[in-house]
């Protein structure tokens, strides 16, 4: 390609940044970011009846938590703009003027209920149809009567007849298609507003698109696409369709398919790290090539190719994002990840708003406690409840270890060394379990683990003096007594 790259993700704003478009946006970053060329985000609303203008703003933020930034869109402006496309409409226009005189477009004044007698009746004679092409051919009188009605047309691409559409798609290679097979298609309807198809190759042109990715649901838009370019006189860009995105089950996400997270607004508000859920997309139909897995968004931009970009669908796997999101919070400074733990303890009711220095060094403990264990922040809530919950869970394993002789003894003597303590900080706590191994003789397992199973309900956990101090010295002292 000789001309500087040029790529775009175009979403409908109907709503959150979702998890395929992501993956579009990624893939078009990366590529510029890699050549040195331009990303575009433009928005595509000409559906009124699905836009949202809110979903602009959430798209942009998807992106931007992502660190996708991009070169020219609507909040930044670019060469090329307006980036939306309802403010395009004369630019739209234009175009369509020269369809309709170039004869490669007609208008059509089929209503609803002809095109409704039209499908059925084609059905009747089993035949699978697009539009029959009824209006290709009024004359002036008979456009003149449906004018004189009152009617309003729409603006129909004239497929021509007997062509195979062939192009090289850069993920799928080679496509063709039947030009028999598709109907003459509406590119803009009775108010004037183009449909997406013909919206989509005007502003691919003039914004000097030269690869256009997308998902594979676009792929039976591409022929209609390539028909237009060559009868506006444009060069047809590249493409690349991007195979599905399946759940996994291996079936089809839906947006309502709840055993994955779909929406990158949830990461962001479950407490994932951007570069965690940013890797993990990458590698949703790409690899690499070798056997590492873990790449920063610079070792991306210098390796990712559309070359090593799979024909066959990904297979969305929540357990190996929740495991990376796990292995990105693990290397993460620690006070990054209190930043992200902490609303959600708010949230919880389990810690105050305003903290003072003690506050806030006990919770960067508990986080700090913590930190290897998490998949994703939120998961701060429960990980931590014990040290919050005033009742004691205690599960079977730890009540086992509870019925134990000698657990008496030992808790008795903790509880006299935790009442009698002056100082109960990470530090202080091993004396006061080494005189509880003098006084008692008992050690090891049968010290620690009787402590742990009382305390916290559980024979495995974390630390075991970080979790004592956690819980402080009344707590501790209040559990012992109960059992006791
Ligand atoms: N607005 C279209 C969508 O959201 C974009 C398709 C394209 O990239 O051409 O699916």
């Amino acid at each position: 390609m000789n001309q500087p790259l040029r790529v775009r993700y175009a979403p409908s704003p109907t709503g959150h940044l979702h998890i395929g478009g992501a993956r579009t946006a990624l893939f078009d970053y990366l590529l510029a970011r890699r050549h040195g060329g331009a990303f575009v985000v433009r928005f595509e609303d000409t559906d009124q009846t699905r836009h949202k203008e809110s979903g602009i703003e959430d798209q942009l933020n998807g992106l931007r938590w992502l660190g996708l930034e991009w070169d020219e869109s609507v909040d930044i402006g670019g060469p090329y703009g307006p980036y939306r496309q309802m403010e395009r409409l004369d630019i739209y226009q234009t175009h369509l003027n020269q369809l309709l005189q170039s004869g490669h477009a007609y208008p059509c004044y089929c209503s609803e209920a002809d095109l409704e007698q039209e499908r059925a009746e084609q059905e009747a004679r089993g035949e699978m149809g697009g539009y029959s092409g009824k209006c290709r051919h009024l004359t002036p009188e008979q456009i003149a009567a449906f004018e004189a009605e009152g009617r309003k047309p729409s603006t129909r691409f004239l497929v021509p007849a007997d062509r195979i559409i062939g192009f090289e798609d850069k993920v799928r290679e080679h496509v063709e298609f039947e030009s028999n097979g598709i109907g003459d298609f509406i590119i803009a309807r009775p108010d004037g507003i183009p449909t997406y198809n013909f919206a989509v190759i005007v502003d691919d042109h003039m914004m000097k698109i030269n690869l256009v990715i997308r998902g594979e649901e676009h792929l039976s838009n591409t022929p209609r696409q390539i028909l237009m370019y060559e009868a506006l006189g444009m060069p047809v860009p590249e493409f690349a369709h991007l195979a599905l995105i399946l759940n996994q089950d291996r079936k089809k996400m839906s947006k309502r398919d709840e055993s994955i997270i779909q929406f990158i607004e949830q990461y962001r508000e479950l407490g994932y790290l951007p570069e965690a859920v940013v890797n993990f997309i990458a590698l949703l139909g790409w690899s690499p090539g070798g056997e590492e897995e873990m790449f920063t968004k610079e070792e991306l931009i210098a390796q990712f190719d559309l070359d090593r970009v799979s024909k066959s669908p990904a297979v969305f796997d929540m357990d190996k994002l929740n495991w990376m999101n796990n292995a990105y919070l693990k290397k993460a400074p620690l006070s990054r990840v209190v930043d992200l733990c902490v609303p959600h303890l708010q949230k919880a009711g389990y810690i105050e708003p305003q903290l003072d220095e003690a506050g806030q060094a006990w919770v960067t403990a508990l986080i700090g406690l913590n930190q290897e264990r998490m998949r994703f922040a939120a998961e701060i809530v429960e990980l931590s409840s014990i040290f919050f919950k005033e009742e004691l869970v205690i599960d079977e394993e730890a009540a086992a270890i509870l019925k134990e002789e000698h657990v008496p003894v030992v808790l008795t003597s903790f509880l006299g060394q935790v009442e009698q303590a002056e100082s109960f900080t990470v530090e202080a706590i091993p004396a006061l379990l080494k005189q509880v191994q003098k006084d008692t003789g008992y050690k090891g397992k049968q010290l620690f683990m009787s402590i742990r199973s009382a305390l916290t309900g559980q024979v495995h956990g974390p630390d075991l003096n970080v979790s004592l101090y956690l819980l402080g010295k009344e707590k501790v002292a209040a559990r012992l007594q109960n059992l006791l």
